[in-house]
């Protein structure tokens, strides 16, 4: 199977033939039409399987020019939020789409600047948006999708209160997107909460 047949915009193929991929990964080829669609996803893939150019591509595609901060990632750690940071800007390059990462950790201004200056994908670890959105900085009201990435670790990690609290307050006719590699109870939960009717994809 080919990139050119999952329905990715012209913008995104451009970019994904400068990366010299090939064909899509197993994950890629599964999830890149159901996003496409607008569905849901909650998938079960570890890292290192084309997970987050599974979601980036198919996000960016949708989201057409520029605009509002319409696309939020949370992530578990700087490091992880950094590389999809990454990922999103070599995909987008012929998109015109602007992203920021927001992380802890660091001094507050620089961030600040960039979400006031218009970003439309932000990648973030959840206790510092959630300052940015208690501020006024980050406003969540044009959200159009919601990523939840390596939900297990932000688990680990305690962060599931927050991550909790910021979907709460992001619109209910979100696109959600949740990945974990594990799903004990209260992941199933918060995956209940936050998922409407997803296909459920396994790698
Ligand atoms: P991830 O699972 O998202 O951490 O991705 C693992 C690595 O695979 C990343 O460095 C990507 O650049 C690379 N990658 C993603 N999709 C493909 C693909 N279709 N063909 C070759 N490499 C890929």
């Amino acid at each position: 199977e080919a990139f050119e047949v999952l329905g990715l915009s012209p913008a995104v193929l451009a970019a994904i033939r400068e990366t010299g991929y090939e064909k899509p990964t197993q994950i890629q080829a599964e999830a890149i039409p159901v996003v496409m669609e607008g569905r849901d996803v909650v998938g079960a893939s570890q890292t290192g399987t084309g997970k987050t150019a599974a979601f980036a591509l198919p996000t960016l595609s949708r989201m057409g020019a520029p605009g509002k901060f319409r696309c939020l990632v949370l992530e578990p750690t700087r490091e992880l939020a950094a590389q999809v940071v990454e990922q999103f800007e070599k995909y987008g390059k012929h998109t015109g789409l602007r992203v920021l990462l927001v992380h802890g950790g660091v001094g507050y201004e620089k961030q600040r600047k960039g979400l006031q200056q218009g970003v439309d994908v932000v990648v973030a670890t959840p206790g510092r948006l959630l300052d940015f959105m208690q501020d006024g900085t980050a406003n969540l009201e044009n959200l159009e999708v919601l990523i939840l990435d390596e939900v297990d670790r932000m688990l680990d990690m305690g962060f599931l209160p927050d991550v909790r609290r910021i979907v709460e307050r992001t619109p209910k006719s979100r696109q959600t997107l949740f990945f974990s590699a594990t799903m004990p109870p209260q992941i199933k939960t918060l995956a209940e909460f936050a998922l409407k009717d997803p296909t459920s994809i396994e790698i």
